[in-house]
């Protein structure tokens, strides 16, 4: 039997007295094994990550795990309890700031902790991110592990040119640990769908890695994408998108939604497909209040993904 202990990695105390602590479950098996780490809410307001690894953690069966799991539920506790991208404390943005400073800023010193007392130990890496509070998201970055992102079972792939500066994924690649990013869920929808495809697809990555017994599901028919805009707004009020499915098919020109001024009435803004064919990777699946430069959409451009 897999045994299961609380291991927090203790970052300081806070004005208010308390402990900061960042919690780590430290999952091990009865077999010897790679250890694969899992987290999610880095970003606070990505809160579908969280829930499926919740879920995952009480639903999966983890008897004939080998090796261990470090899972990291909720990265950032602060931007997690105030629904927000970044530390209210300092308003920085975690997966920026990577590999963090011991002496820096609250978010600087968390990063670094982070780094030490849980990147440093893995041998695969699962990031677990979402839409946030308007936009939902469907696709799973390619790093340097192919078998295992494909694995994860969603339809849309992306292979970046290059790895963001300050995220954990820039830490885990330069450390050689195999990286996978999911981007899966958010907005004002219903996310037990995505839950259930976030479960499944953990529970996949693990079968591939041999870490846990059982079949390994093929992955759908997948599309790679080698480039993806963010159309952000420049205006604030109220978005009315147009484009509600997820992984659909754009052409060049077409209305992806309208920013509308719910004071005036007036139209203050037309978001349209900058590419010849493109594909829906992030979208506003419900009227939503945006202020100006918030991810709008994100499009894939099918022209050129890979066959
Ligand atoms: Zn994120």
């Amino acid at each position: 039997m897999p045994t299961r202990i609380y291991r927090p990695i203790h970052v300081g105390t806070l004005a208010s007295g308390t402990g900061l602590l960042l919690p780590v479950h430290e999952i091990k098996g009865d077999r010897p094994g790679p250890t694969v780490g899992i987290s999610a809410g880095i970003h606070g307001e990505e809160a579908t990550g969280v829930e499926i690894v919740y879920r995952f953690l009480h639903t999966v069966e983890l008897n004939g795990l080998a090796g261990r799991l470090l899972v990291m539920p909720v990265a950032n506790p602060f931007s997690y309890a105030a629904v927000s991208r970044g530390t209210p404390i300092d308003m920085m943005n975690l997966n920026r700031v990577f590999p963090g400073n011991a002496g820096g800023h609250l978010t600087e010193q968390m990063a670094h902790k982070i780094v030490e007392g849980f990147l440093r130990s893995l041998d695969v890496y699962v990031d677990l991110h979402s839409g946030g509070s308007t936009p939902t998201v469907d696709y799973v970055y390619i790093i340097n592990a192919e078998e295992l992102s494909r694995a994860f079972g969603s339809r849309l792939l992306y292979r970046p040119k290059e790895t963001l500066n300050g995220t954990s994924i820039s830490v885990t690649r330069g450390l050689n640990i195999r990286s996978v990013v999911v981007e899966l869920g958010g907005g004002r929808v219903d996310q037990s769908a995505y839950v259930s495809r976030g479960i499944a697809g953990l529970l996949n990555i693990l079968r591939t890695l041999d870490v846990l017994p059982g079949p390994v599901s093929p992955p759908p028919a997948q599309v790679v994408l080698r480039e993806i805009v963010t159309l952000r707004p420049h205006h604030g009020g109220l978005l009315l998108p147009e484009v509600t499915e997820m992984g659909g098919e754009v052409r060049g020109g077409q209305v992806l939604g309208r920013v509308v001024s719910p004071y005036s009435m007036e139209e203050l803004e037309v978001i349209r497909c900058p590419f010849e064919r493109g594909v829906v990777v992030l979208t506003h699946l419900a009227p939503s209040v945006v202020e100006p430069g918030i991810y709008g959409f994100m499009i894939g451009n099918l022209a050129t993904a890979e066959a």
